[in-house]
């Protein structure tokens, strides 16, 4: 593979505007769809504002595909109601009757209505029209003839009547009426009729597209084309079935499920020529004979747990095959991620070459170089971070260009330019989700075939891991180390703060420690902070010196000093807000003491709690919540005080909350999906990845008939950058 696309290639799929790194061309035959919603006929200058609101941002006005992916949430039936006598009141209901009288409205007479008569072999209501004309009233409803009419009918005064039909029409207005109306998420001045019109406009808008999806799939699942799912989702004939009654949404229609099964294999396809790029470049085996590794494990002062011995097993096979590795580890708080990210980096050093560990914060880097120092034998480690001096910086990078660091440690500082390793050939990186892509293969860049090794300590559920980390192996520390106690988890409403108080006193006359976790409030820090200080102060004057403070704003040197007060034992309370770092390890701490527990999520919760219960001693987590408390939030407490599960507690958030939350995602706008729910489409992920693997390794460069229709798919959805990917690496 070379670096730049053969020529030909260029011209005859992407058209002649293709370098090395300007994303190719869009096919000419998707311009309808991106062309600006605003060029539809019948936004006039009134609507052109309401549409961007809705559908458009500052930097990108709404298109003609925008709206198209604004499916309906639902759709209101206008069935044909047999007669007026069984019409249900109060629902939405298409009666046929014939027009019987007029009792127009009386002139000065207030606020009299218009009421007409209207009949039909079961019974008769008087229709209501306040406010409108005489004469176009009469003109609507012309006496003796017969009219279809939608409406609610209502109790009132003892006489049926239908105030304000929402459609009154003929035999043939009724034949053209659709049997369902859709109904779209509206917005201010923008109703849902009028978006249904926009959305039939943009229908007309849709170029014949090549089909994308193998053919023998959507037969088997009864699939029906793309651009007959959207016609479906946006002129529905069937009315959606309800929610279920345990709250779980509807089976989607056919319709929408191949829509979403579009947008997921898009997604999935990127992420499958991600890792095939990742791959492709040979790799080098960096697997060595096992000496430094044999020799640090035995070292260890404990034995390794089984799922701890999979997981090395696992990295070490990457490792030692010619494919670059491209794995991530996942592992509930405490599971042992350290142990098995040395024993990997041991493998890397044997074979000669050097490798980068990398945490999110200056803190989480710090200790891992701390706990990994004593672990390490023959190891040469060092620490860098952006705190260091202009001398001790340069000491670094010189050694590190020379060999003489094998394992170097670091946080975002590490991307740096001037970093240079002699041979980098592993990278691992701790909680990869706050790091992006890009960030990654900027690290990838720094040294030839680099293998990743990615750690997260927040338990993904299956369906996220694929839809964000598709394009990754993925080996779980599904099992705590030996030893650990379960930790004793209590709700308690904040009124009763004095007994929580109490109760820490006689812990820390036992020798013990406590976090205590300030509420977080809105979105600001500063309120959170002043809400942590206030609680210092409050603790301090209980217990005096013995209570410390550290929060997100202070400067690095003071952060780590606090920690380490604590760690030693300096002080005996940590109050923190939530920025504390959750991979810092103080094994006397005992204690979690979370307020306003109720405003966190269950998978923040877990990871808070995972603090304490580190050692061997027995440990609590003291949930504080004010009352009263929502469906969710209770749900929530409830699960925090009956599971321990990590994955299990991070499935139930996905439910509860949401993929971006989970992830800790939703500010960085690492938006899912459009068309596609995690709710209700996970079991179309597993599949889409599958499919996409293996289009990737039969047409690697999308060359074939369905590998260009589904280059066209990849646009659609907007997963350009994966087309760069195709030329390049
Ligand atoms: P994680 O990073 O996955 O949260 P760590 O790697 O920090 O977990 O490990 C948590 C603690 O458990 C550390 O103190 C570590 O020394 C200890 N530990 C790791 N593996 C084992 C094991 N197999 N048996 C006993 N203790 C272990
Ligand atoms: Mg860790």
């Amino acid at each position: 593979m070379t670096d730049t696309p053969a020529p030909s290639d260029a011209a005859e799929d992407d058209g002649p505007a293709r370098g090395p790194d300007a994303a190719p061309l869009r096919p000419s035959i998707l311009d309808p769809l991106f062309a600006l919603a605003r060029t539809l006929p019948g936004i006039g200058p009134k609507m052109a504002p309401m549409i961007e609101r809705l559908l458009g941002t500052p930097e990108q006005p709404a298109r003609i595909v925008d709206l198209l992916f604004h499916l309906p949430q639902g759709g209101v039936a206008r069935q044909l109601k047999g007669s007026i006598a069984e019409a249900p009141p109060g629902e939405p209901v298409t009666v046929g009757v014939t027009v019987v009288s007029h009792r127009p409205a009386q002139p000065g007479a207030g606020r009299r209505p218009h009421r007409v008569l209207v009949e039909d072999p079961t019974g008769d209501i008087a229709l209501v029209f306040f406010g409108m004309p005489r004469a176009r009233v009469e003109k609507m409803l012309p006496l003796g003839a017969h009219r279809y009419v939608s409406g609610r009918i209502d109790l009132w005064d003892g006489h049926r009547q239908m105030v304000h039909p929402s459609r009154i029409t003929d035999e043939a207005g009724l034949a053209a009426l659709p049997a369902v109306e859709p109904i779209y998420g509206a917005t201010e001045g923008l109703t849902s009729r009028a978006i249904s019109k926009l959305a039939h406009a943009a229908l007309d808008r849709l170029p014949i597209l090549p089909e994308w999806q193998d053919p023998a799939w959507l037969e088997r699942h009864a699939l029906p084309p793309f651009a007959d799912a959207l016609r479906a989702e946006h002129r529905p004939e069937e009315a959606p079935a309800p929610r279920r009654e345990d709250g779980t949404p509807p089976p989607r229609t056919a319709a929408r499920r191949r829509l979403a099964y579009d947008e997921i294999l898009a997604s999935q396809l990127a992420l499958a020529l991600l890792r095939a790029r990742q791959r492709r470049k040979p790799g080098r085996r960096n697997a060595g004979d096992g000496r430094l590794a044999g020799r640090i494990e035995a070292a260890l002062p404990f034995g390794l747990t089984s799922a701890q011995t999979r997981a090395v097993a696992e990295i070490r096979a990457d490792l030692a095959s010619e494919r670059r590795m491209l794995r991530l580890l996942q592992g509930d708080v405490g599971s042992g991620k350290t142990a098995v990210a040395l024993l990997a980096v041991a493998s890397a050093v044997e074979a000669g070459r050097q490798a980068a560990l990398m945490a999110p914060t200056e803190i989480l880097a710090r200790q891992h170089f701390e706990r990994l120092g004593p672990m390490a034998g023959p190891l040469r480690l060092r620490l860098m971070t952006g705190r260091d001096r202009a001398a001790e910086r340069r000491a670094t990078l010189g050694d590190l260009a020379a060999g003489r660091i094998d394992v170097l440690v670091g946080t975002h500082a590490l991307f740096q330019d001037s970093v240079v390793f002699r041979d980098l050939g592993l990278a691992v990186v701790d909680e990869q989700h706050r790091f992006g892509v890009h960030q990654r293969l900027a690290l990838g860049a720094k040294g030839e075939a680099v293998d990743f090794l990615v750690m997260t300590a927040t338990p993904i559920p299956r369906t996220l891991a694929l839809t964000f980390f598709g394009d990754m192996d993925v080996s779980v520390l599904d099992e705590k180390p030996a030893g650990r106690q379960p930790i004793k988890t209590l709700t308690i409403p904040v009124e009763r703060i004095d007994e929580v108080v109490a109760g820490l006193e006689r812990a820390l006359a036992r020798g013990e420690r406590a976090y205590w976790i300030c509420p977080l409030v809105a979105e600001s820090e500063f309120i959170d902070l002043a809400a942590a200080q206030e609680r210092f102060e409050d603790l301090r004057r209980h217990f005096g010196e013995a209570v410390g403070l550290i929060h997100g704003k202070m400067p690095g040197p003071e952060k780590d000093a606090a920690m380490e007060r604590f760690a030693a034992g300096g002080t005996k309370v940590l109050v923190s807000t939530t920025v504390v770092e959750v991979g810092v390890d103080v094994r006397e701490a005992t204690i979690m003491v979370i307020e306003h527990a109720e405003r966190f999520g269950l998978a923040q919760l877990h990871q808070l709690r995972g603090r304490v219960g580190r050692g061997s001693a027995a440990s609590s987590c003291l949930l504080l919540y004010r009352g009263p408390l929502g469906q969710v939030a209770r749900a929530r407490l409830e699960m925090m005080r009956e599971s321990e599960d990590g994955f299990r507690l991070a499935e139930e958030d996905l439910r509860l909350r949401g993929e971006g939350e989970v992830l800790g995602t939703r500010q960085s706008g690492l938006a899912a999906f459009r068309l596609a729910s995690l709710e209700t489409d996970a079991d179309l992920l597993e599949a889409a990845r599958d499919d996409a693997r293996l289009v990737v390794e039969r047409d690697p460069g999308l060359r074939g008939a369905r590998g260009r229709a589904l280059r066209v798919l990849l646009y659609l959805f907007e997963r350009d950058a994966a087309i760069r990917l195709l030329g390049a690496g």
